[in-house]
């Protein structure tokens, strides 16, 4: 979790800096922060509604937290996982719509993403004092839990159901995403102009920045400590979500292992990628898709993303080479001059 805090500070502070130097002296402005999630989200919303909208954006986090947490025993995604192999059970439109949008995720990427990823995940419960590396007997039976295609959907009556026991959902790579985009809609509903929403490194900015220009975030530099980063995105109105191996890890006998997990082996994700960042409209989409890529790897993301109209990617490799797709070539620069820029692929 700590390591989380520093990138969302990185990432506020710059956005702050230019942010409150912009401020206009009437325009009064809220930043609130809370532990939800998993993570340390915060919300700096601008305008005379400020306060109220933000408590309102809060209160949601907070339900969707209830309902989507795996490690929450009455959320529904526990329910799920509890009655795997025996029951339907009904959930709320929210979870409903983040697991069917997983499974139109899984579906593109042929599984590279996948919810049902939970009996590992549980196993290397890396970003938790259990972590470890699982027996090859263990990673055996957890690749045989996952199979997106043994969720089954109703959609008359919004039930799920795992078709066989011990599958387990988890919502990790896409919830906040989801939770993002509600947040936003809600500010806007409150009548919010201008806002920023970091959930843990999920950012979605509304509108732009006070005096008219664009906000800069910055992208953490996937081989440095916490808080420095190797590129800057110029977005308005957009969401961008960075997925990469030094986000949760432990290191054993020298060996990083993180926790983006490859469906196909059951270890962390090593093809050669260190991070991905997503810039698109939607943060659901840009959270689903940077995990996507991350286990996908360099050119079958990079054909994903540039098959999926208005989404625009930074990858980095572990040679510290850039690729960015075409539409990002005059909003994403390079900070770090020992980072080397590859362009499209
Ligand atoms: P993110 O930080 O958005 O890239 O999501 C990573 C989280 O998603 C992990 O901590 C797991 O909870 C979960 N996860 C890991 N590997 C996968 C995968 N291949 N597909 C879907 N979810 C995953
Ligand atoms: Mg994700």
């Amino acid at each position: 979790m700590k390591k989380k805090y520093t990138l969302f500070f990185t990432i506020i502070f710059i956005s702050s800096i230019l942010f409150t130097s912009c401020a206009k002296k009437e325009e009064p402005s809220v930043t609130k922060e809370n532990y939800l999630l998993g993570t340390i989200v915060q919300l700096t919303v601008y305008g005379k509604n400020a306060e109220k909208a933000v408590n309102k954006a809060m209160d949601i986090i907070s339900d969707i937290d209830d309902k989507m947490s795996p490690s929450k025993e009455n959320s529904e995604v526990s329910k799920i996982n509890k009655n795997a192999g025996k029951a339907f059970v009904k959930v709320s439109d929210d979870t409903f719509t983040v697991i069917k949008k997983s499974l139109e995720y899984s579906k593109l990427s042929n599984g590279a993403f996948d919810i049902t990823v939970g009996p590992l995940v549980n196993m290397w419960a890396i970003g938790t004092d259990k972590a470890r590396i699982p027996s090859p007997q263990e990673i055996k039976t957890g690749l045989n839990l996952i199979n997106y295609k043994d969720v089954i959907l109703d959609e008359n009556t919004k039930s799920i159901k795992l078709r066989k026991p011990n599958e387990a959902i988890d919502l990790g790579a896409i919830a906040k995403g989801y939770t993002a985009d509600k947040v936003k809609e809600t500010l806007i509903k409150e009548g919010v102009k201008t806002a920023f929403i970091n959930l843990g490194g999920n950012i979605v900015t509304v509108g732009n920045k006070l005096d008219g220009s664009l906000w800069n975030i910055a992208i953490q530099d996937p081989l440095k400590i916490r808080g420095e980063y190797f590129g800057i995105a110029k977005v308005s109105h957009k969401s961008v979500v960075s997925s990469g191996n030094y986000e949760r890890y432990f290191i054993k006998n020298g060996k990083r292992y993180h926790h983006i997990l490859d469906t196909k082996t059951g270890y962390p994700s090593d093809n050669g990628l260190i991070a991905t960042t997503i810039i698109s409209d939607n943060s659901i989409d840009g959270d689903a898709l940077s995990t996507t890529t991350y286990v996908l790897g360099l050119d079958k993301g990079m054909k994903l993303v540039e098959s999926i109209k208005g989404v625009e990617a930074v990858f980095v490799t572990k040679d510290k080479k850039v690729y960015t797709t075409s539409g990002l070539k005059d909003s994403f620069k390079i900070t770090n001059e020992e980072y080397i820029y590859e362009k499209g692929r």
